[in-house]
C-alpha cells in the first residue's frame, strides 16, 4: 500500500493541466499523487426514458464531449509521468474509500459554485476534516471569486453587468503570468483494492453506435480547447473588433464567434488564461472594442452571471426566487415539444432547435430567438421547461449561464422590454436571405425557393409540389399566428407586470391563477 504524504487530485470540471492550482498543489511536494475522476452513472448511463439519447441528465453529445476530455486529460497527464484513474460510482462513496486506501494527506479540487457541488463538497470536506486531510480548493473556474464581489456589495450580487463591473475591476491576478507549463508531476502510487478503470467509450456505457454525422462537429478536451484558442487570437483584427451583438447567428460552416464554450464549460479552457491571451492582443492593437460588447466583455457576462447565480436562492426557478417576475406561464406539453423536437412550422426557429440537437452550440442570438419564442414572444410556455431542454442537449451546458440567460430572455429577470420581440419570420432572413441555414438544417426545406423559405406555408401548392415539401403533410403548419400570439404575449407580460408591481414581488400562485 503506498505511504508517506499522498494527494489526491478530485477532477470534475477543470479537465486541463494549464493554470490548474488544485494541480499544481496537490503535485507539489507528494510523494505519490492519485488524480482521480468518478464516472456517476446518473450523468453518464443511458436513460431509455429521456425524450433524445443520453442519460438522465445529459445529450449523448455532451457526454462524447466530456469522455474526449478525459481522453485527452489522460494522455496529457501521461506525457508529465501520471494518469487519469477513473472510477464507476457515486462521487462521494468512492472518494470516500480512495481517500482511506490510498492514505491521502492532501485533498485537492476546484471549487464549484453550483448547488450540486456546493451539496457534495460540504460532505466531502465534513469526512476529510474527521479524517485530519487537508483539502485545498481554490477558485480556477471563473475570472473572479463570486463570493468576494457579494461581499463587497453588501451580501447581495450585484444585479446589472455595469453594476458587476464597478465591483470586480481588475483581476487579482491578471498583473502576471498564469501557470502554463508543468514540466512534471509525482507519480502515482500503488492503487491497491481500488477498481480502476481506463475511460470508457460511449459503447462500454451502453449506448449503440450512432453514426458520426449524427453528432456535433466540436471535438472535446484540453490540446482541442487551446487549438481552437489559438486560432481565434491569431486573427488579432477580428478580436480587437469583437462586437456582440453584431455578429451571424446563421453562420455555421464558420460561426461568428469562438465556440469555446463547451471547452470552458468543463474547464478543457482556463477562463483566466482566455482572458490574458485576449489582453496580449488587445496591448498590440491601436483600437479595440470595450466591455460590455467586445470578447473580454463575454467573459465578464459569463462571471456576471455566475456571481448573480451563486448569490441568489432558488435562481433556478420561479418560485422563491426574489429577482424572478411571477408570471402566469402556460402548462401547454404540445406546444412544448413542438418547440423541442422542431416541428413549429417556423423554418427559422426549427432550423436552431436541429442544430441544438445535432450539434449542441447554436450562435448567441440564435439561442434568443428560440428561448423569445418558446415563452413571452409567442409561446407563452414556461422559461424553466426551455431551460431543461437547453441544459440537456447543450454540450456549454451550464447552471449559472443558462439559467441566468432563460431569466433574460423570458422578461423575468435583467431585462423587462417585453415589447421588444424577435420575429421568427423576419430576424433570421437579414442574416440569411437565402436561408442555408434553414437548408443546412431542415434539408427536407431545401428546394424551397428562397421567396418562401422563412414562410413556407405562404408558397402556392404548385410551388410546394415543384419543391418536393407540402406544407402540412412534409412540413408542418406554424403551430401558432405569430402576429396574434406575440399581442397575447405582451398583453400577459403587461399584466403579470402590473400585478408583480402591485404586490411588490410577492405574487402568490392564488394571484397569477386569477390573471391566466
Ligand atoms: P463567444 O461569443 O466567443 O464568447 C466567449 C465566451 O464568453 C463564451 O464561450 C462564454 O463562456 C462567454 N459568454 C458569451 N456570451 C455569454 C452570455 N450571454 N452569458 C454568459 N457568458 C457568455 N452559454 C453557456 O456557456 N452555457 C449555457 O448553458 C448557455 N445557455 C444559454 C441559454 C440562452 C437562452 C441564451 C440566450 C444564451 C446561453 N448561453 C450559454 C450564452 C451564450 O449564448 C453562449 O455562451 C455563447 O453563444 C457561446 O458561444 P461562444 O463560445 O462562441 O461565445
Amino acid at each position: 500500500m503506498a505511504s508517506g504524504s499522498n494527494s489526491l487530485i478530485w477532477f470534475r470540471k477543470g479537465l486541463r493541466i494549464h493554470d490548474n492550482p488544485a494541480l499544481e498543489y496537490a503535485s507539489n511536494g507528494s510523494t505519490y499523487l492519485y488524480p482521480v475522476f468518478v464516472i456517476d452513472p446518473h450523468y453518464m448511463e443511458p436513460d431509455p426514458n429521456a425524450f433524445s439519447p443520453g442519460s438522465t441528465r445529459a445529450g449523448l453529445n455532451r457526454i462524447r464531449f466530456l469522455l474526449e476530455s478525459l481522453v485527452d486529460l489522460d494522455s496529457s497527464l501521461q506525457k508529465l509521468g501520471s494518469r487519469l484513474l477513473v472510477f464507476k460510482g457515486e462521487p462521494s462513496e468512492v472518494l470516500f474509500r480512495c481517500l482511506k486506501e490510498w492514505d491521502i494527506k492532501k485533498l485537492c479540487f476546484e471549487y464549484d459554485t453550483e448547488p450540486y457541488y456546493q451539496a457534495l463538497d460540504i460532505k466531502v470536506k465534513n469526512y476529510a476534516s474527521a479524517a485530519g486531510i487537508e483539502v485545498f480548493s481554490p477558485v480556477s473556474h471563473t475570472l473572479f471569486n463570486p463570493a468576494d464581489i457579494i461581499q463587497k456589495n453588501g451580501g447581495r450580487p450585484p444585479l446589472t453587468y455595469q453594476s458587476f463591473m464597478k465591483l470586480a475591476g481588475q483581476p487579482s491576478w491578471a498583473s502576471s503570468p498564469l501557470s502554463t507549463n508543468i514540466s512534471g508531476l509525482s507519480p502515482v502510487g500503488n492503487v491497491g483494492n481500488c477498481e480502476i478503470s481506463k475511460v470508457p467509450t460511449l459503447q462500454e456505457l451502453g449506448y449503440e453506435d450512432i453514426g458520426q454525422d449524427e453528432l456535433t462537429p466540436f471535438r472535446g478536451g484540453e490540446s482541442e480547447a487551446l487549438k481552437r484558442l489559438d486560432g481565434a487570437m491569431k486573427d488579432k483584427e477580428w478580436v480587437a473588433k469583437f462586437e456582440k451583438p453584431k455578429g451571424d447567428p446563421s453562420a455555421f460552416q464558420k460561426p461568428a464567434t469562438t465556440v469555446l464554450s463547451p471547452y470552458l464549460k468543463f474547464g478543457c479552457l482556463s477562463s483566466r488564461y482566455f482572458y490574458q491571451c485576449i489582453q496580449d492582443v488587445q496591448k498590440n492593437v491601436k483600437k479595440h472594442t470595450l466591455p460590455p460588447v467586445s470578447l473580454l466583455g463575454q467573459l465578464l457576462w459569463r462571471d456576471f452571471f455566475y456571481t448573480v447565480a451563486f448569490g441568489t436562492p432558488n435562481f433556478d426557478q420561479m418560485k422563491g426566487n426574489r429577482i424572478c417576475k411571477q408570471i402566469p406561464w402556460n402548462v401547454d406539453d404540445g406546444l412544448l415539444a413542438a418547440w423541442r423536437d422542431a416541428r413549429t412550422g417556423f423554418p427559422w426557429i426549427d432550423a436552431i432547435m436541429v442544430q441544438l440537437q445535432k450539434w449542441g452550440w447554436m450562435h448567441h442570438l440564435a439561442r434568443h430567438c428560440v428561448a423569445c419564442f418558446l415563452t413571452r414572444g409567442d409561446l407563452f410556455v414556461h422559461w424553466e421547461k426551455g431551460r431543461d431542454v437547453f441544459e440537456r442537449l447543450l454540450i456549454d451546458s451550464d447552471w449559472a449561464i443558462n439559467n441566468g440567460n432563460w431569466l433574460w430572455l423570458s422578461c423575468s429577470s435583467f431585462f423587462y422590454q417585453y415589447n421588444r420581440i424577435y420575429s421568427p419570420i423576419s430576424f433570421g432572413k437579414k442574416y440569411d436571405p437565402n436561408g442555408d441555414y434553414i437548408r443546412h438544417f431542415l434539408p427536407i426545406l431545401k428546394d424551397m425557393p428562397k421567396e418562401y423559405i422563412y414562410e413556407p406555408w405562404t408558397a402556392p401548392l404548385s410551388i410546394q409540389n415543384k419543391a418536393k415539401c407540402i406544407i402540412g403533410k412534409d412540413y408542418p403548419k406554424p403551430v401558432i399566428s405569430h402576429d396574434i400570439a406575440s399581442k397575447e404575449c405582451k398583453r400577459m407580460l403587461a399584466e403579470a407586470y402590473e400585478l408583480n408591481k402591485k404586490l411588490n414581488g410577492s405574487v402568490s400562485e392564488e394571484d397569477l391563477k386569477i390573471s391566466r
